[in-house]
Order: C-alpha cells, then structure tokens, then sequence
C-alpha cells in the first residue's frame, strides 16, 4: 500500500527515487507520481505502474531534491488528478502523503472560505493548501508546520518542499511511519527502511506528532511543541528485496513452492542441539502470563486462530481478536496477560494502533513478522523474525505456512515439547507430495469452479482455520464469493444457500471430527452441491477428491495449505487475472 520516497542531494536522485518507488511497488498501489525542482515544481504523476510513470518522465532529469508516491486511493478514485504528488492552490507547495485526514472536510470548508479551490478529491491536497495558507501568513515553515499539526486529525506520513527553499524536504508524521535516511552529502526519507538499504544503513524513525526537516548536510526533527530534539539513528540491515522470479511464471506460484525452505528455515533458526532458541526472556514471561491474546488481521489472524489452540494444548488460555476491533474496543482478558500480533509486513496500520494502546498498559508483547526493522519489528517488546525471505505476491501463501510453523514451535517450547519439529518435519511430506502429484488434479478442480458465482469451505476444528484461509486466499485472487463454514455450523444458517451445483470444499483430515463431517456431506449432498473432498489416507473414502498421506492432524496448515493455495492460484489463471496483484489489494496495508 501507499508508499514514500523523497532525496535531497543524492547524486542521482531519479535513480534512487525510481529504484525506491519499485522496491515499494509489491506493497500494491494503483497510481504513482514524482516531483521536484528545476526551475520551478516539476510534477509527473499518472494512474498505473512505476514502469508506466518511468516511460513519461524526461529522460535527462537533473534535480538535487526529488519525492515520489505510490497511491493507494482512499479519498478520491484512482485517477491521475488524486494521484500524488499535489501541488497547492498557489503552486507553493509540493506534497506527498500517505495516510487518511480524517477531518479534511473541516480544513477543505475552511480553505474554500478562503477562496482555495481543488483540483482533485484527496485528503492531501487539502493538507497542502492548509500549509500552504499558514506559510503565505507566516513565512516560517516551522511554525507552518506546527500550526497545520496542531489542526490536522487523522494519519500521516507526509514530505513536501516549497518553491524557495530549493534544498531542504520537510516531513511531518503521525500514527503512519516514516523513516529518515542518513547518508554522507545526501540524506533520505522513506516510508520504510526497505528503499534506502543500498544506500545506507543509518536511519532515524520519526515518531508520532514529530516533524523535521533534511537537507543534504542537515537533518533536524522537532517535537509538535516546536522544540529541536536529539534522536539517536538506528542501524538496521535490512534484506534487500529480491524480485528475482526464479523461472516461475508468477511470484505466488514460486511462494507456494517455497513453503518448505521456509519451514525448514524456521525449524534451523529455532531449534538447534535438539533444544529450542527463543530467548529465555520471552519464554519466562509468557510462562508467567495467564493469557494469550492474539491479535493480527486478514492472513495474519488466522494463523492466529491456530496458534491460539497450540497454546491452549499447553494449558495456556488464548483469545484472538481481529486488531481493527480490538483497537477500539480493547480486552485483556487474565491477569497477566501477554499479548502476540503478527504482521507479515510488520507496517500494519490496524497493529501499530494497536500496539499504542499495549504500550500504554504496559502489557507485555511480542511480534512475529517477516520484516526485520519494520515499524512493529523495531517497536514491540519482543520479536520473532519469519525469515522467509521477501513475499512479493499480494496473496500471502508461504508467510502464512511460516506464522503457523512457529507459533507451533514456540508454544511447544513452553514445555519442552520437541515433538513438534519432527510432526512439522514430517508434514513436508505432505506437502512436497502435493507439489509433484497433485497440480493437475487441482488445476482441474480449478477449471470446474471457475466461472461459479459462489461457493464454501467446509471443515472443523484445524481444518475449520485452514479453510478460512482457503477461502480468503480464493476470494482474493479469484473474485469468487467464497464462505469458510464450521462443519456443525451448517444447519444453523449457511446451509440455506446449499443449490444444486454449487460447489463446497471440504477438508477431514482430525480423526476426532472426521465423521461429523462425513455426516455434512451427506447434508450438503442432498441439496445437490458439488463436493471435493480432501483426506488424510487414513480418513479416506473412495469418493474423495484428493488423499495425501497422513500426518499430525494439528498441522494441517502447514502440511496442505498448499492445495488450497494452488487452488486459488489455477482458479485465477484460468480466469486470466493478475495473480500477484489483485484488484483492490495491497500488501502492506498501512491505513486503518
Ligand atoms: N488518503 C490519500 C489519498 O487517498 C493517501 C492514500 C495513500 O496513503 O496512498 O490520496
């Protein structure tokens, strides 16, 4: 989602903005735009992709401060006016924002009362013109600053210049990160570490309601009462990003397939000599807690929903929350409770909300992200790092299978239970027996679902989580409306939907629940829905569409995730849509 790149002094700054805006580009975006100054603003923004913003830039740029954005629309559609950068009323400031204001439409009646009028429909424009009606009032950036801060409600992320301070970016920020990054007679701003990493490795972090500004000798931040204060700079080496497709066709593909590097990754980065590694610290204060509160969002929560039931199989109680709920309606269930988010991004909007209020209670935390030096990874108490190497496509698959993999090792290391990495071993069985025998079969399944309007995943327990992801992931890339039910749910409601043809996926691989929901086929049967079955061997039926070899039943997440990945990914190709990057979607989602 939405992203920021600006440069002062660089020595080239095209290049660096350019390189920047790609390496933001697998966030999703539906437009992107530059600016900056050559006699006088210059502004090159259309709907579409970097590559196109690349074709209708001048070739010979020469500029010593540049910015540029990738747009995730929320206020105004997707068109080349709302597009960012945006230039004020009388062309005075140049802004990038990425965020939501949420009383614009206080400040745009203000401004039009004062004779301001709009291009476009964005919250942002309106930002600019606000600075720009305090800097035509006082002169002093600064002060203009403080003053729009002091007016301004909402999340920002925001880099602008003016037409006559031709060396220096301001930025300003709140509740939407943004990172400075130091270099040696250049400096850089960004709305994450990741586009600066070739070029340093020093960053500060603004915090929320600081503002500053960078030239290229300077960087210079300021609390929101004015005063200059200290920040020490991070060091953060960071992975660069690889959009390296390897020979697949598309990155969701390559990511199912990696599945298993990545479980085996987690497995040699957390368990060793036969013991596990997390650090002794975590593992005594979620000992000592009472309570295991999930919260994540999309994907993320539900490998939540799983690694709730591993702790509870170690006596640990769990809730999950979805965090957009949470965060405005916070619990804290148990005494001491400890509090697990996971982000794949570790920029998740919906989290770092939430994470203000955890700080504010002082609860204990931890993060599982796949992002080192994210805003959550470099924030919360404790992190544990996916190492799953980048997930380029929006429709995570691997991150997934990597989240779950190591909530089962770390509540398993509560009580010394090693079990697991040989049940999580062994799963990889499984899933390097989808790989070589089983596409086929599933991209015919594909083929048979691809043009119905409507259908369900049907399964308990484990299989139920699965299956919630099953059918996110189809939903996402396929734009088939698609229902996750609990098997004993069905006749309470859901059922009456079940017609002749409609298709339900149904997966019986826990011995405890497997003739429960025998029993929902014959009922889903009955009414004439099309049913594909997938079974462990030893649950299986003659009549079941897919049988993989047993493994242990908790880990259905890790051991055929993947038919349900691959399921999406056939259903999508055969539809001839874009599968890395969905309609709509992004992978970062850095706006509540
Ligand atoms: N709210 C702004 C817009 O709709 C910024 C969106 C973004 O963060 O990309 O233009």
């Amino acid at each position: 989602m939405c992203g920021i790149v600006g440069a002062v002094g660089f020595i080239s700054p095209k290049e660096y903005v350019f390189k920047g805006l790609k390496m933001l580009d697998y966030r999703g975006y539906d437009s992107a735009g530059i600016a900056y100054f050559h006699s006088g603003i210059k502004i090159y923004k259309d709907v579409g992709s970097v590559e196109h913003l690349l074709e209708i830039v001048p070739e010979d740029i020469s500029a010593d401060i540049m910015i540029g954005h990738t747009r995730w629309a929320t206020h105004g559609a997707p068109t080349k006016l709302n597009t960012h950068p945006h230039l004020s009323f009388n062309q005075r400031i140049c802004l990038v924002h990425n965020g939501v204001i949420d009383n614009y439409k206080e400040i745009k009646k203000f401004l039009l009362d004062k004779h301001y009028s709009f291009y476009g429909e964005t919250d942002s424009e309106v930002i600019a013109n606000l600075l720009e009606y305090y800097y035509l009032e006082n002169n002093d950036v600064i002060e203009t600053i403080k003053k729009a801060m002091s007016i301004i409600k909402g999340s920002y992320a925001i880099t602008f210049f003016t037409d006559d301070i031709k060396d220096t970016l301001f930025v300003l920020k709140n509740a939407s990160p943004l990172v400075i990054g130091l270099g040696k007679g250049f400096n850089l701003v960004a709305s994450d570490a990741s586009p600066m990493i070739e070029q340093t490795d020093e960053f500060i972090e603004l915090d929320d309601l600081e503002f500053g500004y960078i030239t290229k000798k300077e960087v210079k931040i300021f609390n929101k009462n004015g005063d200059e204060i200290k920040k020490e700079p991070i060091h953060k080496d960071i992975e660069l990003i690889s959009h390296d497709l390897k020979g697949y066709p598309h990155y969701m593909i390559k990511e199912i397939e990696e599945i298993p590097q990545t479980v085996n990754r987690i497995i040699s980065n957390y368990f060793q000599k036969g013991k596990y590694q997390f650090d002794p610290e975590l593992i005594k204060d979620l000992q000592e807690s009472d309570h295991i509160i999930f919260i994540a969002c999309g994907t993320s929560y539900h490998a939540g929903l799983v690694g709730g039931r591993y702790f509870e199989k170690y006596d640990k109680s769990a809730s999950r929350f979805i965090a957009s709920e949470w965060a405005f309606h916070p619990t804290y269930p148990g005494q001491k409770p400890f509090i697990i988010m996971i982000s794949q991004s570790g920029e998740t909007a919906d989290l770092i909300h939430c994470l203000k209020i955890i700080k504010k209670h002082n609860l204990k935390n931890l993060i599982i992200t796949n992002t080192g030096g994210s805003t959550l990874d470099r924030n919360c108490m404790y992190s544990l790092l996916l190492h799953s190497g980048v997930e380029v496509s929006v429709a995570s698959t691997k991150a997934y299978v990597a989240q779950v993999t190591l909530l089962a090792m770390l509540a398993a290391s509560l009580d010394k239970d090693i079990k697991v990495v040989d049940d999580l071993r062994q799963s990889l069985d499984v899933v390097y027996d989808i790989r070589d025998h089983y596409k086929p079969l599933i991209m015919k399944v594909g083929e048979e679902i691809k043009d119905k309007k409507s259908l369900f995943f049907l399964g308990r327990s484990f299989d139920y989580f699965l299956s919630l992801e099953a059918s996110l992931k189809l939903k996402e890339i396929s734009y088939i409306h698609s229902e996750a039910i609990p098997g004993g749910e069905l006749k309470h409601g859901p059922i009456a939907l079940i017609e002749k043809g409609i298709p339900v996926i149904v997966f019986i691989t826990d011995p405890d629940t497997a003739s429960s929901m025998r029993g929902n086929i014959e009922e889903v049967k009955t009414r004439g829905a099309r049913v594909y079955t997938i079974a462990t061997k030893s649950l299986s039926r003659p009549e079941d569409t897919i049988v993989v070899e047993d493994y242990a039943y908790y880990l259905s997440s890790v051991a055929i995730s993947s038919i349900a990945f691959y399921l999406a990914y056939y259903v999508a190709l055969a539809k001839g849509l874009n599968v890395d990057k969905p309609r709509n979607l992004a992978k970062s989602v850095t706006v509540e």
